[in-house]
């Protein structure tokens, strides 16, 4: 995907914040934290969300969900974590590059508002 924001991240055509690489995916900083600690992995491979992971993303999901935690660790989140996943327009996606938020430190809120 030429036009793809988190391609270009992923090749190193856009900088980033990196927090981890290997050949598969990539973690960086979001550029607009919503806490002391925010960071997104992607695969590399451009994959639009979560609704188009097919049985052969599996391997690569399952490594971006062991990442999180050993990530979230190393950037001093000892007490946990909050993982993310937008999907689509009616799941708040604003990139259409899958990408997982780790956010974590300080003060964070119930994940959705009850009334
Ligand atoms: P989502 O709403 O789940 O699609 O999240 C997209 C995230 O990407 C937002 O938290 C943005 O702050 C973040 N973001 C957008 N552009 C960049 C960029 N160039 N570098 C790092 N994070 C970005
Ligand atoms: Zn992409």
């Amino acid at each position: 995907m030429s036009d793809c924001l988190f391609c270009k991240i992923a090749k190193g055509e856009i900088p980033c914040r990196k927090v981890y690489e290997d050949d598969d995916v990539l973690a960086f900083h979001d550029i607009n934290p919503v806490a002391p600690v925010h960071f997104l992995l992607i695969p590399k491979p451009h994959l639009t969300s979560l609704a188009e992971a097919e049985t052969h993303h599996a391997a690569m999901l399952g490594k971006l969900l062991l990442l999180a935690p050993k990530l979230a660790k190393e950037q001093g989140l000892s007490d946990g974590f909050r993982t993310v996943i937008n999907t689509g327009r009616g799941g708040g996606q604003e990139v259409f590059h899958l990408h997982v938020h780790v956010i974590g430190g300080g003060n964070i809120p119930p994940m959705v508002k009850r009334n």
